[in-house]
């Protein structure tokens, strides 16, 4: 396949992309056609690298109202409202719901998620259900399993063994929560059992952590010390990070540089984070977000998770991860050029690196897999949630989407509508 005339996130125009056995083969202006290959107009627009999910929870979505909405939209209340559906939950209804997602997924240019999977019902019913659906997507969609404890690996009965059993069938990364343990000291304990657990087996390790608006939630300071400890450096993630929206400021200049030092992936939820921070506030209401710019600054890698679709804790959502940059880029307020420009790094290649991925990117001998948006950059695909004209996984069109345009009939203006704009 040669794709002819598009424009890359980095500036680039009057670009040409050629593919040949599955990888990027060349990247540059005007090409030469090799004979019998496919050739596709870009028509100038943006060509990215695949978006990607660095924290989703795929064994709860598209369970919204099952068996009841949240009404308070408290974290607490839907981990309340999980555990009533848990026992309800069949196999058959996990995989299509999951597949379903998945089918989104790819539709919206989405083709990595990382999901966390609940390890607390002894019978691991979605994590064989999700293992199967890992192998059914592979082909299009690298799904990356994280072994979750939602009750607490401490508190819940049985979890940390059952957790090591969703390790040995094939789960991909260690979870943990240790806001959700009985107390802090117990909260920091999990966190030191679940790091030595994954450094004991060579795993990577993504943690809901901190997930409050407890300015006294620290969890992230015993996370990024048992990383240095351990020797995990770039293989831990600390997911969520809410409490340090709430923390003082001079203890917040010392954690960061201790998470960058420890080379912490930090992974914000802006849908989910905004929907369900706060709730015990008044007003003011705070916005709950984690400190992105500044974890930015100090070199910390940080993307941005969808976390939910339609479950338990997020009544919206549709796999669309310029949505996620988008509520991103309004809650931390990065309106400057290159704060929007970093806000859809966070959903492409920040949160690649947060799964690890190798051949991913548009670069000589990577995947061929990207997508073509309808924009002239990255800062408009978040503007317009642009259409994914294109989805390519391995140089073969998964998906395509007609172009978004609306017909006008108005005296003396154009018949078309076009909501591009000549880029900055
Ligand atoms: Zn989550």
């Amino acid at each position: 396949m040669l794709v002819r005339n598009i424009c890359l996130p980095d500036g680039r125009e009057a670009q040409d992309l050629l593919v040949q056995g599955g990888r990027i083969a060349a990247i540059g202006p005007q090409l030469l056609s090799p004979e019998s290959v496919e050739v596709v107009d870009g028509q100038g627009w943006l060509l990215s690298p695949p978006f990607v999910d660095a924290h989703f929870h795929m064994d709860a979505t598209l369970s919204y109202g099952l068996p009841r909405v949240n009404a308070s939209g408290t974290l607490l209340e839907g981990i309340a409202l999980w555990g009533e559906l848990k026992p309800h939950l069949t196999q058959e209804a996990l995989v299509e719901r999951a597949l379903q997602y998945c089918d989104w997924a790819v539709a919206k240019g989405l083709l990595a998620v990382r999901s966390h999977v609940d390890v607390c019902d002894p019978r691991l019913l979605a994590v064989e259900a999700l293992l199967h659906v890992r192998e059914r997507v592979r082909p299009y969609l690298d799904l990356q399993l994280v072994a979750f404890p939602q009750d607490g690996v401490l508190r819940a009965p049985g979890a940390f063994d059952n957790l090591k059993r969703a390790l040995d069938m094939g789960v991909d990364v260690v979870g943990g929560i240790p806001h959700f343990e009985r107390t802090m000291q117990d909260g920091a304990a999990s966190v030191k059992l679940l790091c030595e657990l994954a450094a004991e087996r060579g795993l990577p390790v993504d943690m809901h952590c901190d997930e409050s608006d407890d300015p006294l939630s620290r969890h992230v300071e015993t996370l990024a010390y048992e990383t240095q400890r351990l020797g995990l450096q770039g293989r831990v993630t600390g997911s969520h990070l809410t409490s340090m929206h709430s923390m003082d400021n001079y203890y917040a200049s010392k954690l960061i540089p201790l998470m960058a030092e420890a080379q912490l992936h930090a992974v914000a939820n802006p849908l989910i984070n905004i929907t369900l921070q706060g709730r015990h506030d008044s007003y003011p209401k705070r916005r709950g977000m984690t400190r992105v710019p500044e974890l930015l600054a100090a070199g910390v890698n940080v993307g941005f998770g969808h976390d939910c679709v339609l479950d338990p804790w997020y009544s919206m959502g549709s796999a669309d991860m310029l949505e996620v940059a988008s509520m991103g880029m309004h809650v931390a307020q990065m309106t400057s050029q290159a704060g929007m420009r970093a806000c859809f790094d966070a959903v492409t290649v920040n949160n690649a690196r947060v799964l690890g991925l190798p051949d991913y990117g548009l670069e000589v001998g990577k995947n061929a897999d990207f997508v073509l948006l309808q924009s002239r950059s990255p800062i408009e695909a978040i503007r317009l949630r642009a259409q994914r004209l294109l989805v390519v996984r391995r140089g073969r069109i998964i998906s395509a989407s007609p172009p978004a345009t609306a017909r006008l009939s108005l005296p003396g203006r154009p018949e078309r509508i076009d909501w591009t704009m000549p880029t900055f």
